[in-house]
């Protein structure tokens, strides 16, 4: 038995568009993720495959996650729906973007804003297992009045999250020195607006400078690490020692679709494996942790999970080993837990989980 994952970051609507060939950043938005975000915005799709969606986390052992949805308003109830049928724990925020993108999936300011109260109003705290994030896709998709309004939102409620895109890669940043020519760097088109302090998750964050490491410290901002979607782009290798070095708290991101899966297992594999291509390292028990505490502390909710700390929700995940005859082997000659543990990363598969406990209850077959 060990605590259920915290995944930090992944994207609904992009579900199944794990493995598109052949593009980096902005080349796969425009060429696969724009048009399924718009076929995923027609009819009942959304309430058909959000249940999927939420077992699908589950396999991997996955009780908590943060999501971006589509920017409507649809697509965002049918997905608080699932989660709370499910049992799920939920952070969701509906994609703010006034451009950059085919139009049907754009929202300006004022529609924007008024479907925003409208999430916030009916999902925020509900069962005290499903919250609503504040998301501007990235900002080189938002208007500076879209932004604004973001931040004065985060601002009048001060318990909502806030999560978006930040650094991921080189591309994007020559975007944004473009897009944002009065703004001194990336990080100040989300600070100046008031949306980088100690509820905001920023996801990836591989080329943040000096500068602004040390301003994410100051404001108390966390960090979403995807290294599958990092390699799978090509976008680069999160520089895990200057945030630890400063004690930014890093927490992990599956970001299905550009991840390559959905389980946090697998995650952590590629989060080893990228620090031993940069020569550097990460121990079992920073992994451990980065998947469990340190997911909570970045969704505000340490005080309710993370870990069997008596008084916290019970969010469980239980393996059976003898779903795969050779991890088995594998374990019995492991010296110790969190030994045990870091095999179990490397040879993860589906089944493994037999159940998925979340405030107590199964939530799985
Ligand atoms: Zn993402």
């Amino acid at each position: 038995m060990l605590p259920g994952f915290v995944d930090t970051h992944i994207h609904f609507p992009q579900m199944f568009r794990v493995g598109c060939y052949g593009e980096s950043l902005l080349g796969w938005l425009e060429k696969y993720i724009f048009p399924e975000e718009e076929r995923m915005s027609q009819g009942n799709l959304a309430a058909k495959y959000s249940p999927l969606f939420f077992r699908e986390l589950f396999k991997g052992g996955t009780t908590t996650s943060m999501i971006v949805s589509n920017s409507d308003l649809k697509t965002t109830h049918f997905l608080f729906e699932a989660a709370k049928a499910t049992g799920a724990r939920a952070i969701i925020g509906k994609a703010s973007m006034d451009r950059m993108g085919p139009k049907s999936i754009l929202r300006g300011t004022a529609q924007d804003q008024e479907e925003t109260y409208q999430l916030i109003e009916k999902w925020h705290g509900e069962a005290e297992r499903l919250y609503y994030a504040i998301t501007p896709r990235f900002s080189p998709a938002c208007s500076l009045k879209t932004l604004k309004m973001l931040g004065q939102l985060s601002q009048e409620y001060p318990t909502l999250r806030v999560q978006t895109h930040f650094a991921e890669t080189l591309e994007e940043l020559k975007l944004v020195r473009e897009s944002f020519p009065n703004f001194k760097d990336y990080l100040a088109t989300y600070e100046e607006h008031g949306l980088i302090h100690s509820r905001t998750v920023l996801a990836h964050a591989i080329f943040a400078t000096s500068h602004e490491l040390k301003r994410i410290k100051t404001r108390g901002a966390h960090i979403s690490h995807c290294p599958t979607s990092n390699m799978f782009l090509g976008s680069g290798l999160y520089p895990l020692e200057k945030f630890s070095q400063q004690k930014t708290v890093t927490s992990i991101g599956t970001d299905v679709g550009a991840g390559t899966s959905f389980s946090i297992w697998s995650s952590l594999a590629a989060a080893y494996q990228v620090q031993r291509l940069r020569g550097g390292d990460i121990t079992p028990g920073q992994l451990f942790h980065m998947a469990t505490l340190s997911g909570a502390q970045a969704l505000g909710l340490e005080d309710h999970i993370g870990n069997f700390n008596a008084g916290k929700f019970a969010d469980v995940q239980v393996l059976d080993w003898s779903k795969s005859p050779i991890l088995r082997k594998n374990i019995e000659h492991s010296q110790n837990p969190l030994e045990r543990f870091f095999a179990t990363l490397f040879q993860f598969e589906r089944g493994l989980i037999s159940d998925v406990f979340i405030q107590g209850k199964k939530v799985t077959d």
